[in-house]
C-alpha cells in the first residue's frame, strides 16, 4: 500500500514537472555506445495511453511498482506515432526473466536465442524482453554466440537500454515509451528519421546484416508497411548479402514469410523482393522455373497469387497459406512432373505424384511448411488432375472434397495465364460452380456428348486413371511452365 502512494505519489510529481516542458532534448550518450539519445516529453509527443492495449499497460505498470525500468518499446512505439494500429505491443525492461517470472503467475519463459517472458491474458500474449546487452566476442563467451558467417545464434547477455537500443535493428524500432514519466526515448534520430519516412540501419548494415541476414526483409517489410525509403547506406549491401537468407532457420523463415505475404502487401513486398534479389533465395524452385520458363507463366502465376491475397486481406477474407503454397509452386510442380515422366518413362500422371515430393521437399528446405498446410497443398494439386476428367456427374463428388474450393480457384488462376484448352475446361467448371443447385444436374447430363462426361451406364468399367496421358486439366500439350 505505501509502495503504491509513493508511486502514485511519483507519478504526479513527474506529470507536474512534464507538464512544463513540451520541448525534446538530447542527451549525450553515455561512454561505450555509439547512439544519440533524444527525450521527448509526454506533452511533446502524440502517444496516449488511450491507444495502447490494457494488457500492455498492466505489465509495464506491474514491473515499474516493482521498481524496475519498463518501457513499451518498437513496432508498438513507431506505429502509434505513425497513428497506425500496433500489430502487437512489446515491452523491454532491466528485469530478467527470472524476475519477471516472480512477478506475474501467467508468465512463460520462452525463446533460446532471446530469453524472453510471455505473460499471457488468454489469447493475448505480451512479451517482455529484457535489455541486451553487448556480445563479448571471442573468449569462450557461452551466452552469445556467432557463426562463421557472423550469424548470432545465441543472443542472452544483458546490459542497460542504451546497449539495448544498438542491438535493435531500425532507428525508428528504436524507439522507447517510458511508463515512469510518459515520455519516448529515441536513439540514433529515430524520432526524426521516423518524421522524414527513412529507414535506416542502426550501426554498420553490413555487420548487421550479416549478425542477422532476417533483418534484409525486415527492411523490405517496413518499408512497405510503413511508405518509408531505404536509405542508401542500409540498401547498399542487400543484393550482396541476400544469399545468406538460405541459411536461416526454415521454421523462422516460414513465420518471416507470413508477414511478407499474410499483411496486405505481399504485391510491395515481393516486387522489393524481387528488386533486391531476395526472393530467390527463399524461393529457389520458383526463382529457377521462372528463369526456365519464356512464356513466363510462373512468374505470371507469382503475381497473381500476390494479388489475389492482398485482395482478400482487404475484403478481410481467410488467407491460407495451403492454397498459397500450392498455387506459387504449380509451375515448378508441372516442370518437375514433365522431367521425370521424360526421364523416367511414368505416365504424367504418376509423374506429378513423383513430383509433389520432390517440390515439398525442396522448398521445405528454406521455408518449414507445416504439414497442417502441406497436407491440404498436395491436396490441391490432386483435385488438378481431376478437373478435366470430372466434368459431368463425377463433378459432385468432386465438389465435396473439402479442398474444392482451393483447388478451383487455383484451376481459375492457371486458365487465366494459359487460357486454350484449359480455358474451356474452367468455364465448364464455372458453370457449374455458380448455377443454382437444382440446376447443376442438367449441367453434368449436359456435357454428355463430349469427352470429358462421365458414362451414363453406371455399370460399365470407368477407368480411373488414363495409363500414360492422364495430365491434368489443360497441362497435356505443352511443357512450358
Ligand atoms: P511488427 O510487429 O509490426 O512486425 P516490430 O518492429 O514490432 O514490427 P517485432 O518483430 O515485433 O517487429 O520486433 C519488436 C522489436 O524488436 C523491433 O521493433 C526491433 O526493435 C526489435 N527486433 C525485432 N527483430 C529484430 C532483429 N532481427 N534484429 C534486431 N532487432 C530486432
Ligand atoms: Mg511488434
Amino acid at each position: 500500500m505505501f509502495r503504491r502512494i509513493t508511486q502514485f505519489c511519483k507519478q504526479l510529481f513527474a506529470e507536474g514537472e512534464q507538464a512544463e516542458s513540451t520541448e525534446t532534448f538530447q542527451q549525450s550518450v553515455p561512454e561505450g555506445t555509439g547512439l544519440s539519445l533524444s527525450v521527448t516529453p509526454r506533452n511533446a509527443h502524440t502517444i496516449s495511453r488511450k491507444n495502447i492495449s490494457e494488457n500492455a499497460l498492466k505489465v509495464l505498470y506491474r514491473l515499474n511498482k516493482a521498481g524496475y525500468q519498463a518501457f513499451l518499446v518498437g513496432g508498438g512505439v513507431r506505429d502509434l506515432l505513425l497513428g497506425m494500429e500496433p500489430k502487437d505491443f512489446d515491452v523491454v525492461t532491466d528485469a530478467t526473466p527470472e524476475d519477471i517470472k516472480k512477478l506475474f503467475r501467467n508468465c512463460r519463459i520462452v525463446g533460446r536465442r532471446f530469453r524472453l517472458a510471455h505473460i499471457v491474458f488468454g489469447r493475448d500474449v505480451i512479451e517482455v524482453a529484457t535489455f541486451r546487452g553487448h556480445h563479448g566476442d571471442e573468449d569462450g563467451d557461452k551466452i552469445s554466440k556467432a557463426n562463421a558467417e557472423g550469424r548470432l545464434l545465441r543472443d542472452n547477455v544483458y546490459g542497460g537500454i542504451d546497449e539495448d537500443a544498438e542491438r535493435r535493428d531500425f532507428t525508428v524500432n528504436a524507439l522507447y515509451y517510458d511508463i515512469s514519466d510518459y515520455s519516448i526515448r529515441s536513439y540514433g534520430g529515430g524520432m526524426e528519421d521516423l518524421n522524414e519516412g527513412v529507414l535506416r540501419l542502426i550501426g554498420d548494415p553490413d555487420t548487421r546484416y550479416r549478425e542477422d541476414p532476417v533483418r534484409m526483409i525486415r527492411a523490405v517489410r517496413f518499408a512497405t508497411k510503413l511508405g518509408m525509403r531505404i536509405e542508401d547506406a542500409t540498401a547498399a549491401p542487400i543484393r550482396k548479402l541476400a544469399p545468406l537468407l538460405k541459411d536461416i532457420p526454415a521454421a523462422r523463415m516460414y513465420e518471416e514469410v507470413l508477414k511478407l505475404f499474410f499483411a496486405g502487401k505481399a504485391q510491395a513486398n515481393y516486387q522489393m523482393m524481387q528488386d533486391y534479389q531476395l526472393f530467390a533465395p527463399i524461393f529457389p524452385l520458383i526463382a529457377e522455373t521462372m528463369a526456365d520458363s519464356p512464356k513466363g507463366h510462373c512468374a505470371r502465376m507469382t503475381q497473381l497469387v500476390m494479388r489475389g491475397t492482398d485482395q482478400r486481406v482487404i475484403e478481410d477474407k481467410p488467407v491460407t497459406p495451403s492454397f498459397f503454397y500450392a498455387a506459387l509452386l504449380w509451375y515448378p510442380l508441372k516442370s518437375r512432373a514433365e522431367e521425370i515422366a521424360h526421364e523416367s518413362g511414368l505416365s504424367l500422371y504418376d509423374a506429378y505424384f513423383a513430383a509433389m515430393g520432390d517440390v515439398l521437399e525442396r522448398q521445405c528446405q528454406t521455408i518449414a511448411i507445416p504439414k497442417r498446410f502441406s497436407v491440404p497443398a498436395r491436396d490441391i494439386w490432386q483435385l488438378q488432375l481431376r478437373f478435366e476428367r470430372s466434368q459431368g456427374t463425377r463433378a459432385f463428388k468432386l465438389m465435396e472434397n473439402p479442398k474444392f474450393r482451393a483447388a478451383y480457384d487455383l484451376l481459375l488462376l492457371r486458365a487465366e495465364i494459359e487460357g486454350g484448352s484449359l480455358q474451356k475446361s474452367a468455364q465448364w467448371w464455372q458453370s457449374f460452380v455458380e448455377a443454382p443447385e437444382e440446376a447443376r444436374g442438367d449441367i453434368a447430363r449436359g456435357s454428355g456428348s463430349s469427352k470429358n462426361a462421365a458414362p451414363r451406364n453406371r455399370n460399365r468399367r470407368v477407368r480411373r486413371r488414363p495409363r500414360s496421358e492422364g495430365a491434368p486439366a489443360g497441362s497435356g500439350s505443352g511443357s512450358e511452365a
